[in-house]
C-alpha cells in the first residue's frame, strides 16, 4: 500500500495537507489529515468527503511509522487553519510536503516551520518575481482602515473572500477592532470550526439584505453582484494574492486591493526552498516550470514542474 499527497483521485491511503477543495477529495480508503483539517472535511456541503474511509487525526511532532518502515511526521504549515505539512523520511532520506504555504505569520492558523530536507516538495502559486504580499499587520491595518473609512462618510465596506480561510480572516479582523460585521452564510457556518482552535470572532452577526447600513459585510466574491445590485452605498475591497498584479482592479470589480495572500509570494518560496537545504525540488500548481527553471538557474538545484497528487512510498 502506498501514501498518496493530496491526491484528488480515490487512492488507498490519503495524506489531506488542508482542507481546500482542491487539496482534499473523498473516496480514499485512509484518510491521514490534522484534527483541524478533518474537522472542516466534515462540514463540506459539496460532498461526504470522510465517507466510507478509516479518519486517522495527525497531530503535529507525532511520527506515524509505516507499514514499509517509512516515518511521517505532521509539521505545521501557515495558509489555512489546520494546514499541515508533512515529512517522509525513509531510507535515510527526508522528503517535506509543504501543501499549500506561505511564510509570513498568518492572521489566523499556525506559523510555517521550516524543516530540513533532502527533497522538498512545494508549491508554487504565486512563484514569479511580481508576487510580493502585505505582512499580516500591514494587511490588517488596510482593513481596518478601509472599513472605518466607508462606515465614517455613510457607504457600506464590503470585503470579498473565500469562504474558508481569507473570509474568516476578514472577519477576525473587523471583529478584533470592534467594527459592526455582517457575514455571509458561506463564510459564518465555518466560524465556529474557528472558535473550536481558540479564536474568539465576537459581534457579528449574519447577513442581512434589508439591514446593512452601519456595517462591515464580508462575502464570498461571487455574492458581488447581489450586494452592487442592491442600490445601497457599497464600496468593494477585495483581500487577495492576486489584487498585487495591475490588472486585479479591472478583474475583480474593486477599488480597494490588499495584497495579502494565504500563499507564499515569491521570495518566500525562495527562502522556503534555501531554509530546507533541499537539492532536489518538485514543483506543483501555478507558475511549476517558470520556478522550477528559476531554482535551476539561480539555486543550481535539481528542480523540476510535477503533477499534483504525488505517490511517496511503496511497500
Ligand atoms: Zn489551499
Amino acid at each position: 500500500m502506498g501514501l498518496w499527497l493530496d491526491s484528488i483521485v480515490p487512492v488507498a491511503a490519503n495524506w489531506i495537507s488542508h482542507a481546500h477543495s482542491d487539496h482534499s477529495r473523498g473516496g480514499h480508503g485512509r484518510i491521514l489529515a490534522s484534527p483541524e483539517t478533518i474537522r472542516f472535511l466534515r462540514l463540506r456541503e459539496d460532498e461526504q468527503i470522510l465517507a466510507g474511509s478509516v479518519i486517522e487525526p495527525m497531530e503535529c511532532d507525532a511520527p506515524v511509522s509505516l507499514p514499509s518502515g517509512a516515518v511521517i511526521t505532521a509539521k505545521p504549515a501557515a495558509h489555512i487553519t489546520g494546514a499541515r505539512q508533512l515529512l517522509v523520511e525513509f531510507g535515510g532520506e527526508r522528503l517535506l510536503y509543504t501543501g499549500d504555504i506561505k511564510l509570513q505569520k498568518p492572521l489566523l492558523g499556525a506559523e510555517t516551520e521550516i524543516v530540513p530536507c533532502d527533497h522538498l516538495i512545494i508549491e508554487s502559486t504565486f512563484g514569479l518575481p511580481v508576487y510580493r504580499f502585505l505582512t499580516c499587520e500591514q494587511a490588517a491595518e488596510r482593513i481596518v482602515r478601509f472599513a472605518r473609512e466607508c462606515l465614517s462618510e455613510g457607504s457600506i465596506p464590503v470585503f470579498l473572500g473565500y469562504p474558508l480561510g481569507r473570509g474568516q480572516e476578514i472577519v477576525y479582523t473587523l471583529c478584533r477592532a470592534g467594527i459592526p460585521t455582517a457575514v455571509h452564510g458561506a463564510i459564518a457556518r465555518l466560524i465556529p470550526a474557528h472558535e473550536e482552535s481558540g479564536y474568539q470572532f465576537c459581534g457579528w452577526e449574519p447577513y442581512d439584505a434589508a439591514n446593512m447600513p452601519g456595517k462591515a459585510h464580508v462575502v464570498t466574491p461571487g455574492f458581488r453582484n447581489t450586494l452592487e445590485a442592491s442600490g445601497k452605498p457599497v464600496r468593494i475591497a477585495y483581500v487577495s494574492g492576486w489584487a498585487a498584479v495591475d490588472n486585479a482592479r479591472a478583474r475583480s470589480g474593486a477599488e480597494e486591493l490588499i495584497p495579502y495572500s494565504d500563499h507564499a509570494g515569491f521570495q518566500e518560496l525562495l527562502d522556503i526552498v534555501d531554509g530546507s537545504g533541499a537539492r532536489r525540488v518538485d514543483v506543483v500548481h501555478g507558475y511549476t516550470e517558470t520556478f522550477a527553471r528559476i531554482l535551476r538557474e539561480r539555486r543550481n538545484i535539481d528542480a523540476r514542474a510535477a503533477m499534483v497528487g504525488v505517490h511517496v512510498e511503496d511497500d
